[in-house]
């Protein structure tokens, strides 16, 4: 979508290491990063909301986060999957996309 960062990521117009990559998603880094380790995974396709993902891409998303957690050695230690859904959650980005925060204790979001 016209105007999008993460769009723009996805078809490489604007630069960025892409950690983990299928046909249907991608992983790149938070760039304000709230932990030693915080990613973010994307569909390709410009969705704003998570109930509007296909099947093939949740799976991916999932794959995503389960190859980056091994990368970043994250796996054992534990970390947060998040999705941020809508103006009460503070969505900043209407690209949906998945947080893979950790690297250190999360505070409890309750
Ligand atoms: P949200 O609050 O929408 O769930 O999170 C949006 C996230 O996108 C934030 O953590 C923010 O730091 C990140 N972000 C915003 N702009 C960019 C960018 O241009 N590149 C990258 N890599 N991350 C971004
Ligand atoms: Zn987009």
């Amino acid at each position: 979508m016209e105007g999008c960062i993460f769009c723009k990521i996805v078809d490489g117009s604007m630069s960025t290491e892409r950690l983990f990559e299928t046909d249907l998603v991608l992983g790149f880094k938070d760039i304000r990063p709230q932990a030693p380790v915080h990613l973010l995974i994307v569909p390709k396709r410009h969705v704003e909301k998570p109930d509007e993902l296909k099947p093939d891409e949740l799976a991916d998303l999932f794959e995503a986060s389960r190859q980056l957690a091994d990368k970043f050695n994250v796996r054992d230690s534990g970390y947060r999957l998040l999705f941020n859904v809508g103006r009460h959650a503070g969505q900043e980005m209407d690209h949906v996309h998945l947080h893979l925060i950790g690297g250190k204790r999360s505070k409890s979001i309750y």
